[in-house]
């Protein structure tokens, strides 16, 4: 295992956050910030409001910039996030998970907790020298990004949408070569 389950998560969970910004955007409503929620199984506090809706919609590009810079940069985003945020590691349990990170409370807001959660394993993956693993989706006219996570390194694509379509492209295009 690259790295611990936490982290693994917490990566594609950054990951899926910052393309629901890439077209076409996802993240349009607060029943839209819902269903991510509960499909990232995110806990802790939630308002379910506008305002919150919009503090997650703007660290996006700030999340999305840890995909796009060298390491110094990146690292100096990572410190920046855990600073600003007040993080605080403390080991937690529950439901299902074992031992694992939490580096903000509960009820902290939901944009802190995400930027905090994303800068966290970030740190995990820059201290392994594993930020080769970043990049962005290699499907034509798609700006998603890839945490690549997987043994052989074989991760081109952003979601399985863009896999099929690359795979459907050159399905035809091996038809019309015949
Ligand atoms: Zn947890
Ligand atoms: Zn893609």
């Amino acid at each position: 295992m690259l790295f611990a389950h936490d982290t693994s998560l917490a990566l594609a969970g950054t990951a899926a956050l910052v393309n629901t910004a890439a077209a076409p955007e996802t993240l349009r409503t607060v029943g839209e910030l819902a269903e991510f929620l509960d499909r990232w199984e995110w806990t802790g506090a939630r308002a379910g409001d506008e305002a919150e809706l919009e503090e997650v919609r703007a660290l996006r590009s700030r999340l999305r910039e840890l995909w796009e810079v060298d390491d110094e940069r990146r690292v100096a985003i990572v410190n920046a996030l855990l600073r600003e945020n007040g993080a605080l590691p403390q080991l937690v349990r529950h439901g299902t998970w074992s031992w694992h990170l939490h580096a903000m409370p509960d009820d902290a807001p939901l944009a802190a907790r995400m930027a905090v959660e994303s800068a966290m394993a970030m740190a995990d993956v820059i201290r392994a020298g594993e930020t080769d693993r970043l990049a962005t989706c290699a499907a034509p006219d798609c700006e998603g990004v890839v945490v690549d996570l997987s043994k052989n390194r074989s991760r081109k694509y952003c979601s399985t949408a863009c896999t099929n379509r690359v795979a459907a492209a050159a399905y035809r295009a091996r038809r019309h070569g015949d």
